[in-house]
């Protein structure tokens, strides 16, 4: 045995953990501060998948790249529009694409109640509308509370209405109304999850009936005149349309000092916005670099627009066709195999009330910088895409060469539940891919809470990875 070591010497042995905010200099917490503001003004424009597919459109315009399929040459950044509700947006490298490509994958879609097909009723002399909730939500927490209508009507001529109402201070709002305490007796002792039902997500749209006393629905029919006046929609064109109920207003700071943002939707477009930043600062790099924005991953990626589509290989295939003229089905195959990806996605940082969910050694924790999640699913990782240790240790040696703040999380206590990402599918061609992101607080909530450190630092990791030359 050698001489006995110093404190310091054991101490070192200990893997660090690090708060960002200390790690900053007064330039970067400016920076950082800067990169939130904008973070917001995304979020606020971007509240759905479609909202979100136009805000980065303009903004990769604004930035230089051009639609991937109205030119064949160019600077090399391109973007395309995958049915309004998903998008891709990539630089050319220098290397060959054979050599390696730089993928970070994130998700548009967040939680929210849809207008059902036959959305319109009247009942007690008020006018409803019927909703099908959207992915994971705990449905109390939509009732009571000012919604806004953000989506599109496709009518029978093929012409698209948008519309977005509830959000600028003179809109209406629209809401579910909820069950007065004082009669609450019997609800109160259900259990939470028989409480709430999918059908009683009934959203109250007006309350003033048509003049003419002769005719029956005349609330409901208030409601059809107001729409065909305003927005020249009848009741089928609801049958071709997708309206999404959102919490109404804009992300706001959270904390007298201002270092958290509250706002719906942040789940996933923080790993979208950081995502977008970073490859827009993609010059020249030296592996072709993508960032995909998928939506539907909230339902289990499925659909056209979802990771589970093929547009994707679709797009690289493009690329390799804009490179060097040859897309053939085996190179395309190579190309992906060869990839190297994050899969962008949020996790759960500890809940300060809710701790005993969570395993604390294994848990993200807000203000400590994006998390590396190794694997995600439920119970023995059930439905997981474990990174390979080789991956995940390449990542943590390009973070830590990069002064990133980082750390590990699982999404909860082995038993307590789970969830997945886009991860496995786009594993699925071969290539190397983990999840890495921010965590948040009140995941899935209408208020998802983040840390204006945490999203800083996921711009830097996602940069870092982009910037890499091996
Ligand atoms: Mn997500
Ligand atoms: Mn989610």
């Amino acid at each position: 045995m050698g001489k006995k070591p110093t404190v310091k010497e054991l101490e070192n042995l200990n893997k660090k953990t690090k708060i960002v905010w200390d790690t900053f200099n007064a330039k970067e917490q400016k920076e950082c501060l800067e990169f939130c503001e904008n973070y917001k003004i995304f979020l606020d424009n971007a509240k759905t998948e479609r909202e979100a597919v136009d805000e980065i459109i303009q903004i990769a315009k604004k930035n230089g790249f051009t639609d991937i399929d109205s030119q064949t040459t160019g600077n090399g950044k391109f973007y395309k529009n995958f049915n309004n509700k998903a998008v891709l947006v990539s630089v050319k490298g220098k290397k060959s694409m054979s050599d390696g490509l730089k993928i970070i994958g994130s998700h548009l879609d967040s939680p929210r109640l849809d207008l059902k097909q036959n959305p319109l009723y009247e009942d007690l002399d008020l006018a409803m509308m019927k909703t099908h909730y959207y992915g994971g939500i705990k449905k109390y927490q939509w009732l009571s509370r000012a919604l806004a209508f953000h989506g599109c009507i496709v009518l029978n001529d093929g012409e698209i209405i948008n519309l977005t109402i509830g959000e600028k201070p003179t809109d209406p709002v629209f809401v579910i109304s909820d069950l007065l305490p004082h009669l609450a007796r019997d609800y109160s002792s259900k259990k939470v999850s028989e409480a709430f039902e999918g059908e009683k997500l009934n959203i109250l749209v007006g309350s003033t009936p048509v003049k003419n006393k002769d005719i029956k629905e005349r609330f409901k029919l208030n409601i059809l005149y107001y729409l065909k006046e305003n927005y020249n929609i009848i009741e089928e064109d609801f049958v071709s349309a997708e309206i999404e109920i959102v919490p109404a207003g804009p992300a706001r700071d959270v904390g007298f000092d201002r270092g958290l943002i509250g706002a719906y939707g942040q789940d996933d477009r923080i790993c979208v916005y950081t995502s977008l930043r970073a490859i827009l600062a993609c010059e020249k790099p030296e592996f072709t670099s993508i960032a995909v924005f998928f939506d539907k991953e909230e339902i289990g990626s499925e659909g056209s627009t979802g990771a589970q589509s093929r547009f994707f290989e679709d797009y690289v295939s493009d690329l390799l066709q804009n490179e060097n003229n040859n897309a053939s089905e085996r190179l395309l195959r190579k190309v992906l195999l060869n990839a190297s990806m994050l899969s962008g996605d949020v996790n759960a940082a500890i809940e300060p009330d809710y701790q005993e969910v969570h395993e604390k050694n294994n848990a993200a924790r807000i203000g400590h910088g994006v998390c590396i999640t190794k694997f995600t699913g439920s119970a023995g990782k059930s439905g997981s895409s474990d990174a390979n240790a080789e991956y995940v240790g390449k990542i943590r040696h390009i973070f830590n060469k990069n002064n990133i703040t980082w750390q590990t999380g699982e999404l909860g206590k082995i038993d307590q539940g789970g969830g997945g990402t886009i991860a496995k599918y786009l594993a699925a061609y071969g290539m190397d891919i983990i999840d890495c992101g921010p965590a948040l607080l009140s995941m899935h909530g209408p208020l998802e809470i983040s840390g204006k450190a945490d999203v800083y630092m996921t711009y830097k990791a996602y940069k870092a990875f982009y910037d890499t030359k091996d």
